[in-house]
């Protein structure tokens, strides 16, 4: 008899191993990733970016950060206001408030893209080989992110990019998945 693989069970599997991940492997793992990452060049040349402050073990962000901002790339954060989730320009930590899920985010409803983003930089619970994105089951990027033109970037370590992934039409579609490994393009 064939088991059925969903969603849910991949996200629990894998969300227990990523939890017990020490903050030395994830620190290492994540300059590894953003050193892969400096090897797409829509990531260099892109003009605005849609980033994330990592929560849960998600791969760390703050080397992209800080080479963003050297390079004057335009930030983005998800903020949420008003039961939406949408692209809040982000100017500086200290301007941060709370979000849904522990998140930290934009105070005011201010500073939204104008136009598209070049690119997209996200986190997930899980990716495929197949390029499809595993979040954490609220659909927030697929959303997010459902009209939007930017490259789409995910990031995870390599335990978290699986063979296949069950697939939905709401699900969005990686075009980069970048682990500690290297560089996985569509
Ligand atoms: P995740 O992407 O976080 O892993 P799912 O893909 O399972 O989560 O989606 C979670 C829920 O969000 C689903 O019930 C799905 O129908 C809903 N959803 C996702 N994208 C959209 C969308 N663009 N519009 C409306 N609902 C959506
Ligand atoms: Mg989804």
């Amino acid at each position: 008899m064939s088991k059925i693989i969903t969603k849910d069970s991949i996200r629990k599997r894998l969300l227990i191993k990523r939890k017990g991940l020490g903050q030395d492997v994830i620190s290492k793992k994540s300059a590894e990733i953003f050193e892969n990452l400096l090897k797409i060049d829509k990531f260099l040349h892109a003009k605005s970016i849609l980033l994330y402050l990592p929560i849960n073990n998600e791969v760390e962000t703050r080397k992209i950060l800080d080479y963003s901002r050297s390079k004057d790339q335009e930030i983005y954060l998800p903020a949420y206001f008003n039961g939406k989730w949408v692209c809040s320009k982000f100017d500086s930590e200290t301007d941060l408030i709370s979000g849904p899920y522990g998140t930290m985010q934009q105070p005011k409803k201010s500073g939204q893209i104008e136009g598209n983003l070049d690119l997209a930089i996200v986190p997930g619970v899980g990716f495929s080989n197949t390029f499809v994105r595993l979040g954490y089951g609220k659909g927030v990027y697929d959303r997010l992110l459902s009209e939007s033109s930017a490259t789409k970037i995910g990031l995870g370590f390599e335990f978290q990019i699986l063979e296949d992934i069950p697939f939905e039409p709401h699900d969005l579609k990686m075009d980069f998945v970048v682990t500690n490994r290297g560089v996985l393009s569509v």
